[in-house]
């Protein structure tokens, strides 16, 4: 089975960069600048948070962590983003999720600034998104793309594959993950069929397919038998096993037996997610009017 790991590419993105940021630098003597407000420290998505901002130094990115008090509500939220949004210091802004519960998410994308947007939360990014119908369009870099299901596609672009035709099953249809997955696998002419908690016959679906994306956070979920032969699989999830080592949605080393090739978690989806979301910021830097 061939093994789609995102080092490398990560590592390109990485490169490619470094120099953007290296020359926004020279220009406006300063680094650009992202800003992450996270709520939890033990949410599966924060578990990188010093990755990120380790990485994010490496290549001159100065990203600062915002660590509101949940006591603070939703208000506190949205003065926080109002600030940002209103800093000419500020060049991005990313939101880890969990948000706390009751948190109105559409409140949240409406005063979320698309300029600053490297991960396409906003409500303004989002229409682009979907009211584009071609890949060329989603790529052109007129918007910003959500970064972990742009990266799914491009892993598995990198390793060769192509979606033209192809049959996708992908599984979770969260609005972050999930559901622009699906709709930028169509626009790659694939035919897609979104399943997720509520899908009957989810087995049918799963080994009819070309490609397999698993977006769903259930630690190891995916066994060889729910799958057919030859199948591609790109797992999202970011889980971890009962001795606390981090895993996928699929049980890795049970699919091996028969997909014809694999990410692996650690080091498939989510290096390739954090380039390009380190990459999507020191563009958002580069926009004129900073
Ligand atoms: P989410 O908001 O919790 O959504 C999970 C989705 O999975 C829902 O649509 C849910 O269905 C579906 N689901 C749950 N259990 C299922 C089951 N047994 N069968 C079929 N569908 C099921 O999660 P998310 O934010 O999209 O994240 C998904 C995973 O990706 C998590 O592990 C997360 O940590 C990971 N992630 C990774 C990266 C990366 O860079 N690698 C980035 C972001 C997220 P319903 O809608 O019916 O409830």
């Amino acid at each position: 089975m061939k093994i789609l790991e995102g080092k490398t590419l990560s590592a390109s993105v990485l490169a490619e960069t470094k120099s953007a940021a290296k020359k926004f630098e020279e220009i406006k003597s300063r680094k650009p600048s992202l800003k992450i407000i996270n709520y939890y420290d033990n949410s599966a998505s924060s578990v990188y948070m010093n990755l990120k901002i380790k990485k994010a130094a490496e290549i001159g990115i100065d990203a600062v962590e915002i660590k509101p008090p949940e006591s603070g509500g939703k208000k506190e939220f949205l003065k926080i983003l109002k600030n940002l949004a209103g800093d000419s210091l500020t060049d991005a802004i990313m939101v880890e999720r969990p948000l706390p519960p009751g948190f109105d998410d559409w409140e949240f994308w409406k005063n979320m600034p698309s300029d600053k947007d490297p991960d396409c939360l906003s409500a303004d990014n989002n229409a682009k998104l979907y009211l584009s119908k071609t890949y060329a369009e989603i790529e052109k870099g007129s918007f910003f793309s959500p970064c972990t299901a742009l990266a799914a596609i491009k892993l598995a672009q990198y390793h060769g594959f192509s979606f033209s035709g192809k049959k996708a099953v992908v599984v979770g249809r969260s609005a972050v993950v999930g559901r622009p997955l699906a709709h930028m696998l169509t626009s790659l002419d694939a035919t897609v069929t979104l399943c997720h908690s509520k899908t009957s016959d989810l087995r049918y679906y799963l080994k009819n397919a070309d490609y397999i994306f698993l977006a769903i956070g259930k630690a190891k979920w995916l066994k060889k038998d729910m799958i057919g032969e030859n199948q591609v699989v790109i797992d999202i999830g970011t889980n971890f096993d009962e001795n606390g080592k981090m895993c996928g949605d699929a049980d890795f080393e049970e699919i091996k037996q028969t997909a014809a090739a694999a990410s692996p978690v650690p080091g498939g989806v989510g290096p390739v997610t954090l380039a390009l979301l380190l990459k999507s910021s020191v563009t958002a830097a580069q926009k004129e009017g900073k």
